[in-house]
């Protein structure tokens, strides 16, 4: 540290004291690069992370890649694909056909479920109250007086 910044304290230009070249980690001059989502200080050359410029699935600018927010398109009715990326999916409206057997609605596919989905299955179809019919108090006719 120099003599007059001993007495009178830095004198900081962004991150670098200009009389004596002393370093602070702020006030960087942040220099953008293209195509990456790191910037860069002008005069230290610290490196700091941007935050992404997603478009759906994808850093506009760094062309990084997330497993969210893909832009699914249609490609038949159980299937998508992402505009973007071309991630795919599919889509089947399971609907059951038998125990631990599904179907879809839309292009017959089948499914087996696993022994613990039947299982899981099985108790969601016991917690729920079966229909109750009503054996309620009807109440008395009165009897039609001759
Ligand atoms: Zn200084
Ligand atoms: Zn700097
Ligand atoms: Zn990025
Ligand atoms: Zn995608
Ligand atoms: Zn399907």
């Amino acid at each position: 540290m120099g003599l007059i910044c001993k007495l009178l304290g830095h004198r900081y230009e962004h991150c670098r004291c200009t009389r004596c070249g002393a370093q602070r980690d702020e006030g960087h001059q942040w220099l953008e690069a293209e195509g990456t989502c790191l910037h860069t200080c002008a005069i230290c050359g610290k490196e700091d992370a941007l935050p992404h410029d997603w478009f759906h699935c994808r850093c506009k600018r760094c062309g990084q890649q997330r497993q969210e927010q893909h832009l699914w398109l249609k490609k038949s009715a159980c299937e998508q694909v992402c505009r973007i990326c071309g991630e795919e999916r599919e889509t089947h409206t399971w609907q059951h056909v038998d125990r631990g057997v599904d179907r879809c609605k839309h292009c017959g596919k089948t499914h087996k479920l696993t022994p613990e989905e039947i299982a899981r299955r099985d108790e969601e179809w016991a917690a729920t109250d079966p229909f109750e019919e009503g054996y309620e108090d009807l109440p008395d006719y009165t009897p039609d007086p001759d």
